[in-house]
């Protein structure tokens, strides 16, 4: 699961409720930023509970599973999609474990977190469902397609 694909994929990163109330937006948006990718879409968004329910599709069947949707819609979450070389096992090695107690420091969740309950952020764990996310949580027009200015430093 964590092999990097030397290619362009897409990433659905969200900062949960818990990350937007302890005022830690910045601080994640910006470990994606330096790292190099390319963010394509940002938004502020209180999700709804069929969206939380659909997103986590997967984990339905889980005990937790009512306990994470009423956290995930307890408060806005920032969605973002990202894009690069990589991004997505990339992103899941910048997010650290699911539980924050096993996540390395330097990691989001091992500086920022204790609680697999209230980890903080989301990564999406495929390049399939990188794109799956990125069309379920953004709209048409959402999204901007730009192309950074080559610096030598980076390229
Ligand atoms: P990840 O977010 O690292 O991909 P999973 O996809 O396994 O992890 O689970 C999705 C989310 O569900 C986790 O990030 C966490 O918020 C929540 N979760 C997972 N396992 C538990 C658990 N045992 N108790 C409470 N919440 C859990
Ligand atoms: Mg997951």
């Amino acid at each position: 699961t964590s092999l990097i694909h030397a290619e362009v994929e897409e990433s659905y990163i969200m900062i949960k409720p818990d990350g937007v109330q302890r005022g830690l937006v910045g601080e994640i948006i910006s470990r994606f930023e330096k790292k190099g990718f390319k963010l394509k879409g940002l938004k502020l968004f209180q999700c709804p509970k069929d969206l939380a329910e659909e997103h986590y599709k997967d984990l339905s069947s889980k005990p937790f599973f009512p306990k994470l949707i009423s956290y995930i819609t307890s408060g806005p979450v920032v969605c973002m999609a990202w894009e690069g070389v990589g991004v997505v096992a990339s992103a899941r090695k910048l997010i650290g474990a699911t539980n924050p107690l096993q996540a390395e420091p330097g990691t989001i969740r091992g500086d920022l977190a204790v609680q697999t309950g209230r980890n903080v952020v989301h990564g999406s764990d495929s390049p399939e469902n990188g794109t799956r996310e990125i069309a379920l949580w953004f709209k048409e027009g959402e999204l901007t397609e730009w192309t950074p200015v080559q610096t030598p430093w980076l390229v």
